[in-house]
């Protein structure tokens, strides 16, 4: 048995989170005034935005612009407590969580480890695209991508130099709508400044959906601005298709259809995150956690689930809720509050989501956004994503540097971070660590 963890004991119930995302922030927020003891844990120090991290992956900001100190944003709390681990099994009998650096005890128990790529058991996918779902992903890729600009420099061969400068993404959702978007940006007014050599109108953006229209969780009138966008900025987009095979070159799709491309983005699909050790009826489709409508695990007594790793089935979800930001914030914050009753002995309050809407930008000045009946496209919906992404970015210095840099890129069509940076590797040592994608 692995040794305890070094966390004081405080004598007080102990709410142990795993997971320092949105849903876990805000239910550690929640707890602040409680007489409980509160331990999160992370395999990082830090909080990621996840929603801005194509911008990371296509050089717009910095890294450390959209992620924050998990010890910082709670540095004012007093009954919280930060271990950087990674939570690797779950011992309900015992109240013991087992982490890579030791076991820990809990009273209660919450899983708020997100999502991770679901790339449907095709492994040949998985080894060679590049998904972006963490900061190192995002950096990956923003590496591989100018990578593959000085590579294309280095062959005179066309076609080798035409899959050096092809991009495809797959899935159009919000996030394989934004990168592309994005890519288009770098391909109209940034990358051509740095490769003169090249002649960009060689250079391919392909989004490749399987579904028959883009952002299928919008209105068909947002999918269709979206798709107009999007080939306003030279995005080639495939609706109906679907990716069977990638080999690091060429890639497949079920209609026969082959396209020579170095690099490819995964945004397809996600699944829960989920830990051992849970009760077999507990798990649902999509890996993600079964639980009842105030997000207790099913089948545990003291065990809770919230965000995208959780699954609240019911008649009106009958696939669970979005795995979406709000959802988690929100199951977070009724969490918190359902504690507090659980421990003043008072009746827990069922989970209700309050869909603010949806939103997605495509380039500059182009968005299309969704509140209730409200419909927007274009510079307005373009603004408005703008505001509600800086206003939800985590630390006061964040939003200023995302500010700046937004202005700064606005007004100079320029992307300043376009470095490539990978892991160092010692000469010395032979196989020392260095990423997949550095190879190809
Ligand atoms: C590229 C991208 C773009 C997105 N864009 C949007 C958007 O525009 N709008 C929107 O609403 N949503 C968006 N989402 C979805 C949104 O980010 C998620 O719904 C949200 O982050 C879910 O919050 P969460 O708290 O459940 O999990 P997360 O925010 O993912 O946090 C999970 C945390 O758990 C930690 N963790 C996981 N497993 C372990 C373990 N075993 N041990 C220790 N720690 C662990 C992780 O390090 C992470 O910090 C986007 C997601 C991605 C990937």
């Amino acid at each position: 048995m692995p040794h305890e963890l070094d966390v004081p004991n405080l004598h007080l119930p102990r709410i142990v989170i795993v997971g320092g995302g949105f849903g876990g922030i805000e239910l550690a927020k929640k707890l602040r005034n409680l007489p409980v003891q509160v331990v999160m844990i992370d395999q990082n120090n830090y909080h990621t935005f996840q929603p801005l991290l194509y911008q990371v992956a296509t050089a717009g900001l910095e890294p450390d612009s959209i992620a924050f100190p998990l010890r910082k944003i709670f540095k004012q709390q007093k009954n919280f407590y930060f271990r950087m681990a990674k939570a690797e099994q779950v011992l309900p009998n015992d109240n013991l969580l087992l982490t890579n650096i030791g076991k820990l005890h809990y009273d209660y128990l919450v899983l708020a480890t997100g999502s991770t790529s679901n790339y449907f058991g095709m492994n040949d996918i998985a080894t060679n695209s590049l998904p972006m779902k963490s900061l190192p992903e995002a950096l990956n890729l923003r590496s591989m991508i100018l990578q593959c600009f000085e590579n294309a420099l280095l062959t005179h061969n066309l076609t080798e130099r035409e899959s050096h400068t092809t991009f495809v993404i797959v899935g159009g959702g919000p996030t394989g709508v934004e990168m592309a978007g994005a890519m288009g940006e770098l391909k109209k007014h940034v990358l051509p400044n740095d490769y003169p050599e090249l002649d960009f109108r060689r250079m391919r953006i392909h989004l490749i959906e399987s579904g028959d229209r883009l952002l299928g969780n919008m209105s068909d009138e947002s999918s269709q601005k979206t798709l107009e966008f999007l080939e306003r900025l030279d995005v080639h987009v495939w609706l109906d298709t679907f990716v069977t095979a990638y080999d690091g070159n060429v890639l497949q799709t079920k209609g026969g259809k082959t396209i020579n491309a170095k690099t490819m983005i995964w945004s397809a699909g996600v699944k829960g995150q989920i830990i051992e050790g849970l009760a077999p009826e507990a798990i649902g489709k999509g890996s993600r956690i079964l639980v009842d409508t105030t997000n207790k695990v099913i089948g545990h007594a003291n065990i809770y689930a919230i965000g995208d790793v959780a699954a609240m089935i019911a008649d009106d979800t009958p696939r669970g809720h979005p795995m979406v930001a709000p959802v988690a914030i929100q199951q977070g914050q009724l969490l918190g509050e359902n504690i507090a009753h659980i421990l003043q002995k008072k009746e827990t309050n069922p989970f209700k989501y309050r869909d603010k809407g949806s939103m997605a930008t495509v380039g500059r000045n182009r968005a299309v956004v969704e509140v209730g009946k409200m419909k927007t496209q274009g510079f307005i919906a373009w603004f408005l994503w703008m505001t509600v992404h800086l206003m939800t970015l985590v630390g006061f210095r964040n939003k200023v540097v995302t500010l700046i840099n937004w202005i700064w890129n606005y007004f100079n069509y320029d992307r300043g971070i376009r470095l490539i940076v990978r892991p160092y590797k010692n000469p010395n040592i032979p196989n020392s660590p260095h990423s997949r994608q550095e190879t190809n």
